[in-house]
């Protein structure tokens, strides 16, 4: 493997989309596809691979001629649902980024699975690939809610999919769990939790159901076949989660992730913290050199566009000064430690507290956010009205 010891390198994460599922969840609108024959799927890693390694190739090439080549030090399989399809994909997914990439000896690598996708061989080749961190979608603990949200396994199945985590020898699990479902009461909400704690999880991502249009669920919902929780009590489940888990000595760290302690997502951090990360396979994106770039989502149209020698993505404009400032600012603020203006002091030779004074006092008059010293953060009503706090920075 091409690994290598270089820590004072500019760090990078890489993001691999696996857009395969086993079915289609009844509120998901991510670019993800289910029923795919074995050609499609095969087609697909063939065009992944091109990805990488013509990225690595034609595009990295100025990184290369740089003295410091960055270094790798996440790495994240997301979906989709990587563990749907055969392994092999995945393991020979990882072995090329090695190969493309100067991968740190550190790097925190993750895939996502789903409980009922996951065999005790399956979890040996991903050990054995590198990867070293789990997150496994359970979302609900009670098998009537699960079938409500549409996913394809049960309690049972996410039971033995954790026996089969823990006998590969992984110790750093993440779990994502969803509140404000269709007929979800706080004491379901109350059971998962409880539940999981007999797994010790280091990691748990904590989403409120959003329903994206033209999904079935926004559909049963508004033909009143479906109801959601009121505001008051997704609120209340917010906060529930909040204590639960800081009882059970978990650190609320991003507005949706608690951790053990030395647990945060080390990849997701990047996308809050705007470093740099590269984006491969279908409707990815990456941030490099102030750049953003986006993969279409049409999955055809990008395993046609690497067959003929082309790279996908879109490249948008190289951000200015002020773009880069405010998206520090709003990505920053999801993190419940705050933002340093002495960071941003660093990085922009200004200080966040004169560029957007009028918004900080009008947000700290509001109560949504506090200032500590250097330190600007959300407080707990700001929690609850997070996106007016981020859009007060776009
Ligand atoms: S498993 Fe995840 S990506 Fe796949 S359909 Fe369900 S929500 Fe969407």
């Amino acid at each position: 493997m091409n690994t290598t010891k270089n820590e004072t390198a500019q760090r990078l994460g890489i993001y691999c989309h696996i857009p395969f599922c086993v079915k289609k969840c009844g509120y998901c609108d991510f670019s993800s596809f289910a029923g795919q024959s074995r050609s499609v799927i095969d087609d697909y890693f063939k065009a992944l691979w091109q990805e990488i390694k013509r990225f690595g190739r034609d595009r990295f090439n100025l990184a290369r001629s740089q003295a410091v080549l960055p270094v790798v030090d996440t790495i994240y399989f997301g979906g989709g649902t990587p563990s749907s399809v055969p392994a092999a994909y995945i393991e020979k997914t990882m072995a090329l980024i090695y190969e493309v990439f100067s991968v740190s000896e550190a790097a925190e690598n993750t895939i996502e699975i789903n409980p009922g996708t996951l065999s005790p061989k399956k979890a040996a080749i991903y050990k054995a690939a590198g990867f070293n961190r789990i997150s496994v979608g359970l979302q609900a603990w009670q098998d009537d809610l699960l079938k409500t949200l549409g996913r394809v396994h049960s309690q049972a199945d996410f039971i033995g999919c954790m026996e089969i985590l823990k006998a590969a020898g992984f110790d750093n699990i993440s779990v994502d769990v969803m509140y404000g479902l269709p007929g979800q009461k706080l004491a379901d909400l109350t059971k998962t939790l409880a539940a999981l704690m007999a797994f010790s999880p280091t990691h748990l991502s904590c989403y409120s159901l959003i329903l994206e249009e033209g999904t079935p669920m926004t559909k049963m919902v508004a033909a009143g076949q479906l109801e959601l929780p009121g505001e008051a009590l997704e609120r209340q489940m917010h906060w529930t989660v909040d204590r639960f888990l800081k009882k059970w000595g978990y650190r609320h760290y991003e507005i949706s992730s608690y951790c053990k302690p030395g647990y945060q997502s080390r990849h997701n951090l990047k996308y809050w913290d705007l470093s740099p990360y590269l984006g491969f396979g279908l409707g990815a994106s990456g941030f490099w050199g102030g750049v953003r770039y986006t993969n279409g989502q049409d999955l055809k149209e990008y395993c046609q566009l690497l067959a003929t020698g082309k790279l996908p993505g879109t490249f948008e404009p190289m951000m200015t000064k002020e773009d880069l400032m405010s998206e520090w600012m709003f990505l920053g603020l999801r993190k419940l430690d705050g933002i340093d203006d002495a960071d941003f002091r660093e990085k922009f030779s200004q200080s966040f507290f004169v560029i957007y004074q009028e918004a900080i006092a009008a947000l700290v008059a509001d109560g949504l956010l506090v200032t500590e010293g250097t330190i600007l953060r959300l407080t707990p009503r700001g929690q609850d009205f997070g996106n007016q706090v981020f859009m007060a920075f776009v």
